[in-house]
């Protein structure tokens, strides 16, 4: 035995994985609150410095025990990802795109020095918590979310990397999010405050993205709006917690549907990219989107400012807007308000269809529930049945 080796750290090991079943197992909620329910069970795995990834370990649901000098609690190195899990009648559960998910998380561990781990490992561990739990998993359009967490340990107060870590995933079923039909929301273009800047975190899925964003949030509704549209400079960069894609017409009488580029100051939505892909699938003809125009469309990331907004509101070709992400799918846009000069707000009025929802995000919605939900087998990879294990 040389003294000298430097040790490997060890790496996330499904096979070590120990399930302690809970003791109370309870039942899927009649009425569920956004978030408020959690299944029987979650996934934990610790992180411990000099020796790696701990034994993961499937324990039920319930209260953490930490040191209150945990670096989470002063420094914040604390990150999450959104995910959902579908269970049609009759079918095994199916996760949507789950590296993407673990590739984000990943990238957001990075930025804040928390230990990598590997995808692949964590996938396979979340795809036995969900089978274990199966049972919350509530019919289409009803899913499971799925909320994994990596928070830094160290229980001393100086400030710097945290080694310590946990990893953990817990669950809840949620309905739809829009229960009774689409509501579409209004947004205001926030000026006096960002969420995202060059060189900042906001590409990254960081719990200190979030908190800064509440006062914000209620100084909006206070004046009437449901959610901020985030600017930087003049920049339209994200509604709420979502990705902005508008559509508007260009003199030529094309429709564009337009989102804002990841430039560092986006995050990377799975939603985003999904409804893009489908978007440019359908424009090359080798998947059809139904609902998608077949010519005059095109679909661009590019930056767009909120005088741009104005210019296709005043001209009549301000055609939808949404915002899309994991919680809602797509969310449509009714009115966006625009501080002016002269300190008042200039509402500018989006269309949208009789059901609230406008025509190219009822298209995108529709396909992409039918590949989440099974029902139709979507590009390779995006659809990840989760099936019984003998752990
Ligand atoms: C999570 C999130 C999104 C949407 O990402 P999805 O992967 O589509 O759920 C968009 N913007 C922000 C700020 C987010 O936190």
């Amino acid at each position: 035995m040389t003294i000298f080796a430097k040790k490997t750290l060890t790496g996330i090991d499904p096979s070590k994985l120990t399930i302690e079943r809970n003791p109370n197992p309870t039942t899927l909620p009649d009425n569920l609150v956004w978030g408020a329910h959690f299944s029987d069970h979650m996934l934990t795995i610790r992180h411990v410095p000099g020796e790696g990834w701990q034994a993961p370990k499937i324990v039920p649901y319930g209260p953490l025990a930490l040191s209150p000098a945990s670096a989470v609690f002063h420094y914040a190195p604390s990150l999450f990802e959104g995910m959902k899990a579908y269970k049609s009648e009759g079918a095994e559960p199916r996760l949507f795109r789950p590296d993407m998910n673990m590739a984000r998380m990943l990238r957001s561990a990075g930025r804040v020095a928390l230990p990598q781990f590997e995808p692949e490992a964590l996938i396979s561990l979340i795809q036995t918590l969900v089978k274990l739990d199966e049972k919350f998993i509530p019919p289409p359009p009803f899913s499971l979310y799925l909320r994994p967490t990596m928070i830094g340990t160290r229980p001393t107060l100086g400030v710097g990397a945290s080694d310590d870590c946990l990893l953990f995933v817990i669950m809840s079923p949620v309905g739809p999010f829009f229960p009774k039909g689409f509501k579409p929301v209004s947004l205001l273009a926030t000026t006096d405050a960002v969420r995202s800047w060059p060189g900042g975190t906001g590409a990254f899925k960081l719990a200190l993205n979030y908190a800064p964003c509440f006062v914000p949030q209620r100084t909006a509704q206070e004046l009437g709006y449901d959610q901020n549209l985030w600017c930087m400079g003049p920049r339209v960069t994200e509604c709420g917690q979502m990705n902005l894609f508008v559509a508007y017409e260009s003199a030529d009488g094309v429709t564009h549907l337009i989102t804002p580029p990841l430039n560092g100051q986006i995050l990377p939505g799975v939603t985003r990219d999904s409804l893009l892909s489908l978007s440019r699938s359908h424009i090359a003809g080798e998947f059809v989107v139904e609902g998608l125009p077949t010519s005059k469309f095109e679909v661009e990331e590019r930056e767009f400012t909120l005088d741009d907004l104005k210019l296709w509101s005043s001209e009549g070709k301000l055609k939808e807007a949404f915002g899309a992400g994991t919680a809602a799918i797509v969310c449509p846009v009714e009115r966006i308000g625009i501080p002016n000069a002269e300190g008042t707000i200039e509402d500018l009025p989006v269309p949208t269809s009789e059901s609230g929802l406008g025509p190219y995000a009822t298209a995108l919605l529709a396909m992409i529930t039918s590949i989440q939900e099974g029902r139709i087998a979507g590009p390779k990879g995006w659809g990840v049945v989760c099936k019984s294990t003998s752990a």
